[in-house]
């Protein structure tokens, strides 16, 4: 049976509306979402394939460190202090302007705000940015 769900479009700001088609529990198709005040029954290239990655066998499932020069995958622990480590280490060393930040397209409004605020405040930069440009 196929199932339908309606949601937002994860790649960008605007926003549009699509329904995500799903059978036997994997997505299968994108289609535009005709009622949405925004997008009405539009969507780019990329809002078309929305559904591709989520069962890409290219699709990292996690997170991965490189150390002399070759990737290896890390748990998210091992990640997350690593990564911690090492920012401060650089602001310590350097100053808080060595550092620059980008945020990610698919996060929310509310995400990106917590996560300029956390960049700002604990980091004391203002190089952030964002990957959202279509
Ligand atoms: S990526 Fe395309 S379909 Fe998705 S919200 Fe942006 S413009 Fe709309």
């Amino acid at each position: 049976m196929l199932n339908h769900t309606a949601t937002t479009c994860p790649y960008c700001g605007v926003g549009c509306g699509m329904l995500l088609a799903e059978q036997d529990g994997e997505l299968c198709d994108t289609l535009p979402l005709t009622t949405h005040p925004v997008s009405q029954g539009s969507l780019c290239i990329k809002g078309w394939n929305a559904h591709a990655f989520v069962q890409s066998d290219k699709r990292l499932t996690s997170p991965m460190i490189r150390k002399n020069g070759r990737l290896r995958k890390a748990s998210w622990e091992e990640a997350i202090s690593y990564t911690a480590e090492n920012l401060g280490r650089i602001r310590d060393t350097h100053g808080s302007d060595a550092l620059s930040f980008l945020s990610c397209a698919r996060a929310t409004n509310e995400e990106n705000f917590v996560y300029t605020k956390l960049v700002r405040s604990l980091f004391g930069t203002n190089n952030i940015d964002h990957c959202a440009r279509v």
